[in-house]
């Protein structure tokens, strides 16, 4: 049984208008997303800005309540759960945000902001003393010295900030982290540090994590698995050993031209991404990535592809795809 198995997720949100404040329409940020996670797997899920992966994390450890599908965790159906019922799942199910800055409380130390999680499920061991030193365990395993325990945020630096971060995360052993793009407000040299935690923290827990982020090079470094969505759909997923080789969907090979070679002589794939993503207000007919897709072509703008089955292992949602992974899109 898979660790996490999310079926047919939808999250819209409703814009008021008027005086009587009636729904004039929805702002569709996940349609009808499936998949499922395995302990101790990172999948990762990118995508640009806007495409609704930050809500499907926050749908998830229901930050958000989801519109409608399901979400199972260890088998258990959270979608419609209370916050009092979802109290004791809390535990095992964390997130990790991104901003570093903005996610901690200015005004309490680090002993008070990771004393919270330890005392709120329960897990403080009695007397002052033994929790500083339960709190001292806890920053050893993400990195930073026991003498930040009586520190402020505003005395660390990014890295150590989103150590802290972590550290809170880490706090209840959970057996899933939602990492939303845990790594983009820091410095490339800062952003490895916290990759590297994060792998520690699979390999010595077998943490799962739903890592999210818009940086394709960085899902590939980290995730087992790669999950691409576009304007709240999974276009294709596949697993993340041979990148290049093997993303098929035109949008994933469009991320793959947006990212700059390590080596500046290096022949990159054509830069064929144009224009912004499409409103989730108004969501395109047909395929979702038509109005940006060079290779459109009229069953495109009609029909919705279905995320179909080309091995074992991968998934594209695209007309010219063919089961065998070529791609064969009609002569213009
Ligand atoms: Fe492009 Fe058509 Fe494939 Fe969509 S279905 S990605 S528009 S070729």
């Amino acid at each position: 049984m898979a660790l996490l198995e999310i079926t047919e997720l939808v999250k819209k949100f409703p814009i008021r208008k008027g005086f009587f404040n009636r729904v004039k329409a929805h702002v569709h940020a996940v349609n009808g997303v499936s998949l499922s996670i395995n302990a101790g797997e990172k999948l990762g899920l990118v995508g640009e800005s806007g495409c609704g992966k930050s809500t499907l994390g926050k749908t998830v450890v229901r930050l958000w309540e989801p519109s409608s599908g399901s979400i199972k965790f260890e088998g258990n159906e959270l979608a419609h759960l209370s916050a009092r019922e979802m109290k004791p799942i809390r535990s095992d199910l964390q997130i990790v945000f991104q901003d570093p800055y903005g996610s901690l409380n200015p005004k309490l130390t680090v002993f008070s902001t990771l004393s919270e999680p330890f005392k709120l499920h329960g897990l403080a061991k009695n007397g002052r003393q033994a929790l500083r030193d339960q709190i001292a365990e806890l920053l050893e395993v993400v990195g930073l010295p026991g003498g930040a325990l009586d520190k402020y945020p505003h005395e660390f630096s990014g890295g150590q900030r989103q150590r802290i971060g972590v550290a809170r995360a880490v706090a209840t052993n959970p057996k899933l982290i939602v990492a939303d793009e845990p790594v983009s407000a820091l410095d490339v040299s800062v952003q490895a540090q916290i990759l590297n935690l994060l792998d520690d923290l699979r390999d010595d827990r077998n943490v799962a994590f739903l890592f999210i982020s818009h940086d394709l090079k960085v899902v590939h470094h980290f995730c087992d698995r790669i999950m691409v969505m576009y304007l709240g759909s999974i276009v294709e997923s596949f697993p993340s050993d041979n990148l290049h080789a093997d993303a098929k969907h035109p949008y994933t090979r469009a991320l793959l031209g947006a990212v700059p070679p390590d080596d500046p002589f290096t022949k990159t794939e054509p830069d064929l991404l144009e224009g912004d993503v499409p409103s989730p207000i108004n969501l395109p007919s047909g395929c979702a990535f038509h109005t940006r897709c060079s290779f459109a072509s009229d069953q495109c703008r009609k029909e919705v592809p279905p995320l179909r089955a080309i091995s074992d292992v991968q998934q594209v949602a695209c007309h010219f795809v063919e089961a065998d992974g070529s791609f064969n899109p009609p002569s213009k």
